[in-house]
């Protein structure tokens, strides 16, 4: 039997709709607005458009998007200092700094200098510390998009064989930490590991954040797994493609995400719902 398709869109729509009437229920309760600080620096055209979708998906959901432009030519400081100056605005919920930032620009440094309670990216040491330790609160879009789209469609995890292709700081290790606390046993593969394939058939639950298109074949996977494809990679005629040869592995799989309209959509619903947690925060802790 041909595997369900988990839409991204649909589950990325509810979230959304969660959202606004939390950001409702905000603007009633305080009389404010929560809103969205994007720091760009420079002009790569893949932020520009990334950066005017984030207003977008704020604007559907009633939070206040506020973009920081800066010059490729900025230095360090002058981002550091726009950062600080966001971080002591009370008004400012959560702040993000798009990647990647200019050459000769430590980013390790720069996502470190937004204050931990408005790091909406969950990038900062201390809520990538938290998440290892149990629970951070803010955690990154991408993983978080990836738990809820297995959740939403059912996918047993207690006790499941998780399997995660890519162990980036961004989705691979964070979603391991999640998968883990869902009580998934848990192994990370990566570009060093010998005989993928042996790992990931055993997999109860692959997913796989690589950017290699269609390295997950039909027959690397478990019948009735659940396959989650993270990966976006653009073919040469242009067309998206994720890391799954998604024909093949929808004939064997139980469940699998499509790209585009999987885990991509969930990455941004997730962005607004943890600047809606941060802007909460904020106020239970006055
Ligand atoms: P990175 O390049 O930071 O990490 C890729 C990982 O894949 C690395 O850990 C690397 O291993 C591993 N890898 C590379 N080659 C192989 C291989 N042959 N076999 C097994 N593992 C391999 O990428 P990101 O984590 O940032 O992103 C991964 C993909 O997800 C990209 O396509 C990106 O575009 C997409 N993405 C999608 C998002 C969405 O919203 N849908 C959001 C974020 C990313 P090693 O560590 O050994 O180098």
């Amino acid at each position: 039997m041909a595997a369900r398709i988990i839409d991204g869109k649909e589950i990325a729509r509810e979230v959304r709709a969660e959202v606004k009437a939390r950001a409702h229920a905000f603007r009633e309760a305080y009389g404010e607005t929560p809103a969205l600080a994007v720091v760009l620096v420079g002009e790569d055209p893949a932020s520009q458009i990334y950066v005017a979708n984030k207003q977008k998906a704020c604007g559907w959901v009633g939070i206040r998007s506020v973009t920081v432009r800066l010059p490729e030519t900025a230095t360090e400081d002058e981002v550091l200092s726009e950062i600080a100056r966001l971080n002591a605005d009370a008004s400012i919920s959560g702040i993000l700094v798009q990647l990647p930032l200019p050459r000769g620009m430590n980013a390790d440094r720069v996502t470190a200098s937004v204050a931990p309670e408005k790091d909406v990216d969950g990038f900062h040491p201390i809520n990538a510390g938290r998440l290892l330790r149990g629970r951070a609160p803010l955690e990154p879009c991408t993983p978080a998009g990836c738990v809820r789209l297995l959740k939403k469609a059912g996918v047993p995890l207690a006790g499941a064989n998780a399997v995660v292709v890519g162990r980036s700081n961004i989705v691979g290790k964070p979603l391991a930490m999640m998968l883990l606390r869902e009580n998934c046993t848990v192994t990370i593969c990566h570009s060093r590991t010998e005989n993928l394939a042996d790992f990931v058939r055993r997999a109860d639950i692959v997913v796989s954040a690589v950017g290699h298109p269609r390295m997950i074949t039909a027959g690397m996977v478990k019948p009735g797994a659940a396959v989650i494809d993270v990966g976006i990679n653009r073919l040469p005629d242009g067309t998206l493609t994720g890391d799954v040869d998604f024909e093949g592995v929808r004939e064997v799989a139980g469940w699998i995400t499509p790209v585009p309209g999987g885990v991509g959509p969930m990455t941004i619903a997730m962005l607004l719902k943890n600047t809606m947690d941060a802007a909460e925060n904020a106020r239970s802790t006055v």
